[in-house]
């Protein structure tokens, strides 16, 4: 397929979600790997400030304002990408929000966020760069879901709702695919990022910290997984990774 990129050398790879923790990793180790990255998040500072870092190191990377929960912002993601690069090779969909809450708690609000940002962000990115990929002959999908998306426990049940919901997406939208079109599902264990900063009761975000956030990842940990499913050969589609740190059960 002569319009197949091998490899992770030259491959424009878009991430959501970049302004920290595990988007920040990825955009950081794929630059170094020699990928073109474009950097999707709401906090455009931190984006600049790591842009410039990895153009510093000599990493070829662009930034722009991006939320996820606005299709046309996807759209317009992806075409910045291939405005910047002339082509979009890989969407790493990895914005996501972790506000846990007991279900009797109500936070319909926060309800209503993970499903915009974990869900239909990743839906949006799909329509956004399907089309691209289409065009193509050749895109891979990467989605960042959580281990979640095969465990619910309390607190977690909404969000372990949409991480399910892009688990069935990825395998559905992978059966449905041709032989150009990779799709890739990584599920990461406890990883070092923001992620707990969104909950909102004090008490259960301390519970949340003590109970699931002993054992770390290193966000790199999880670049690493991506980097590897990016780099093996076209015909060659790495369907789930899973990640956790030794010491974690479930
Ligand atoms: P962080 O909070 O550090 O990063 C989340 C990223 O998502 C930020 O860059 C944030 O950028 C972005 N984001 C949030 N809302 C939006 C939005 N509306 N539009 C665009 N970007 C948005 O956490 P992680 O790095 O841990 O999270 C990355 C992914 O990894 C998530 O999908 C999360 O569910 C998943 N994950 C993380 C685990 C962990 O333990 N850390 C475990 C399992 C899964 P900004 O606020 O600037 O828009």
């Amino acid at each position: 397929m002569p319009t197949q990129r091998t490899g992770i050398t030259g491959k424009v790879i878009a991430i959501t979600g970049a302004s920290s923790g595990i988007g920040e990793a990825a955009a950081r180790f794929l630059a170094a790997q020699g990928a073109r990255v474009v950097l999707g998040a709401r906090r455009t500072e931190r984006l600049d400030a790591i842009v410039a870092e990895i153009q510093a190191a000599g990493g070829e990377a662009r930034g722009t304002a991006l939320d996820v929960t606005q299709q046309e912002q996807l759209v317009a993601f992806i075409q910045f990408a291939q405005a910047q690069f002339g082509r979009v090779d890989v969407l790493v969909s990895n914005a996501g929000v972790m506000p846990l809450s007991l279900v009797e708690q109500l936070k319909v609000a926060e309800w209503d966020q993970m499903i915009d940002v974990n869900l239909k962000g990743v839906l949006y990115g799909i329509a956004a760069a399907l089309p691209v990929f289409q065009a193509q002959k050749a895109g891979h999908f990467v989605h960042i879901t959580s281990v979640g998306d095969r465990w619910v426990g309390p607190t977690s049940t909404i969000y372990s709702a949409t991480k399910h919901a892009v688990r069935a997406v990825s395998e559905g939208l992978r059966q449905e695919m041709d032989e150009t079109i990779r799709v890739t599902l990584v599920a990461p264990g406890a990883t070092e990022s923001e992620l707990p900063n969104a909950i909102s009761d004090p008490a259960l975000k301390q519970a949340a910290i003590e109970q699931f956030r002993i054992h770390l990842l290193p966000a790199e940990a999880i670049a690493r997984a991506i980097a590897y499913a990016v780099e093996q050969p076209a015909d060659v589609d790495v369907n789930e990774i899973v990640v956790r740190p030794t010491a974690q059960k479930y």
